[in-house]
């Protein structure tokens, strides 16, 4: 078929398409699609050509749907770039995904030049740096719509790099599809939704919604970034019906002065584990929550649980989507039964056909149970999946096995608590020693000697915190997951200063 948006322009072109929050513009089907008619004629005048990689190097905006679909129209791949890197980190992936041209905006453009090494950079608007060329300025080449087979490269997406360096995923344009379907499946489809994209869109969570909208028929409304007051105010204003977040922007909303429209149907929380309490608060708030576990390398979400079922048992990610397969291996690989504790391994049409140029690492990552992902769980016997912690966080202490995610919901329980990351530093003695990084609701009022008794007869003597640091808050990647890397060093720089 013909690229998503010109196939949804024909099936549906009056209908609202897309909603930029911050201009108050809108744009119909089919004026998006005679938007990104030229925006790929100007791609095309700058040389991109099928199967082409193109960077992004910008935040949630229009001009970034723009290019989405742009891209697509040539038969080219996208590859949105985190625009919170430093430019060396840039330069990095830019030199991996082999670009042939870096689209820009005014405030990525320093960094984009500094990070674009050979690759030609074009910026979106007029920015302030006159060895860019900007792009409204190309005169359009006259472009024949790509076809796309479910096998083609739609885009390259860096993971968050919570374990190591992001790595770039292949996502094929069948990947989308079933993406889109497995979603709809558990979310549903309604004709008049509106789904608010406030998440990056160089990490799946965004990314997905603009591409789901235009699969859907459905309206996607833009907000250049999160905030928990403006953002209420956004999801009410334009009477959306569904949103995506991780689980610290829905706490920050929750703990926000203005209260969540009714129109809201759906929030889609994920990205990171959801507190048991965040779901409790979200019940007594009358929050649609959908506790949900995605990653890159599965297209968004392999697991969504819906409300009453999250509010009756908080713990879960639901069971897996419609076409997925998960299977809990032990170390071994092989697979073992509900209820035992393993790595997940899934399987289905939404799972990435590998890392791109990265042989030993698809060696690595694929099996028979389909792609490793590295993370630790279970499921129950009705199937439905849990998930507690990666296995590279896995702390062994004096040859015990400590699982941090259980430790951090025993200390998350102490009322004073607001947040916490458990996680093993370095120890002479007993190889690794379990850490725990806290965030108190009222530093004043916490002692330790108060955690020390709230986990004494909860958690095995082995896996009791040894130290304790109290911070303001937890460092997070820009996708919102624990930097646990940074958390060991907060760790062991506050025990330097002891
Ligand atoms: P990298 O692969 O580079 O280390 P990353 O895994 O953080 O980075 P993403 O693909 O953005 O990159 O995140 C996917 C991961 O996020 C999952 O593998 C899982 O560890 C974590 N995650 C996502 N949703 C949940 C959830 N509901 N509960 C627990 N963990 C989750
Ligand atoms: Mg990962």
């Amino acid at each position: 078929m013909r690229d998503l948006l010109a196939t949804r322009a024909r099936a549906s072109p009056g209908d609202a398409a897309l909603v930029d929050d911050a201009s108050g513009r809108e744009w119909t089907y089919a004026a998006l699609d005679a938007a990104v008619d030229r925006t790929a004629g100007r791609l095309a005048a700058l040389g991109v050509t099928r199967g082409d990689h193109v960077g992004v190097l910008m935040e949630t905006r229009p001009a970034f749907v723009r290019l989405v679909f742009a891209v697509q129209r040539l038969g080219a791949t996208l590859v949105p770039l985190n625009a919170r890197l430093s430019p060396s980190e840039l330069e990095t992936q830019r030199e991996r995904a082999d670009l042939v041209l870096l689209v820009c905006e005014d405030d990525t453009a320093s960094d984009a030049r500094a990070a674009s090494g050979p690759v030609p950079v074009a910026a979106v608007d007029d920015p302030d740096a006159p060895d860019i060329r900007a792009l409204d300025e190309c005169v359009p080449d006259t472009v024949a719509p790509a076809e796309w087979g479910l096998e083609d490269t739609l885009a390259l997406l860096y993971t968050s790099g919570t374990t190591g360096d992001p790595k770039p995923v292949t996502l094929t344009f069948g990947n989308v599809v079933a993406a889109a379907g497995a979603s709809a499946f558990v979310l549903g489809v309604l004709p008049d939704d509106r789904w608010l994209c406030c998440l990056s869109m160089y990490h799946m969570g965004g990314l997905s919604i603009p591409l789901r909208c235009a699969l859907y028929g459905t309206t996607c409304v833009l907000q250049r970034g999160f905030d928990a007051e403006e953002t209420a105010r956004a999801l009410d204003e334009h009477d959306c019906t569904g949103v995506s977040v991780v689980p610290t922007m829905l706490d920050r909303l929750l703990r926000a002065d203005r209260t969540l429209p009714d129109s809201l149907r759906f929030v889609l929380c994920g990205g990171a584990p959801t507190p048991t309490d965040l779901v409790a608060a979200s019940e007594d708030a009358g929050v649609p929550i959908h506790p949900s576990y995605g990653m890159t390398e599965t297209t968004s979400q392999i697991a969504t649980a819906r409300p009453a079922e999250s509010y009756a048992n908080p713990e879960t990610v639901g069971r897996p989507l419609f076409g997925t397969t998960v299977t809990v291996v032990d170390d071994a690989g092989d697979p073992i039964p509900a209820g035992e504790t393993g790595e997940l391994c899934v399987a289905g049409p939404t799972v990435t056909p590998g890392y791109y140029d990265a042989p030993a690492a698809n060696e690595a990552a694929f099996g028979p149970h389909g792609l490793r992902t590295g993370d630790v769980g279970y499921r129950d016997d009705a199937g439905r999946i849990y998930v507690l912690n990666r296995r590279s966080d896995r702390i062994i202490t004096g040859g015990e096995n400590v699982d941090p995610g259980r430790v951090a919901e025993v200390v998350r329980s102490h009322p004073g608590v607001r947040d916490v990351a458990v996680v093993g530093v370095d120890d002479p003695e007993w190889g690794e020693r379990v850490a725990a990084l806290v965030v108190p609701e009222d530093r004043a009022t916490l002692e330790r000697d108060a955690l020390e008794a709230h986990w004494a007869d909860r958690l095995a003597g082995f896996a009791h915190p040894r130290t304790v640091v109290f911070v303001d808050a937890l460092p997070r990647t820009a996708s919102g997951t624990v930097d646990r890397a940074a958390a060991r060093e907060r760790v062991v720089a506050a025990a330097d200063d002891l």
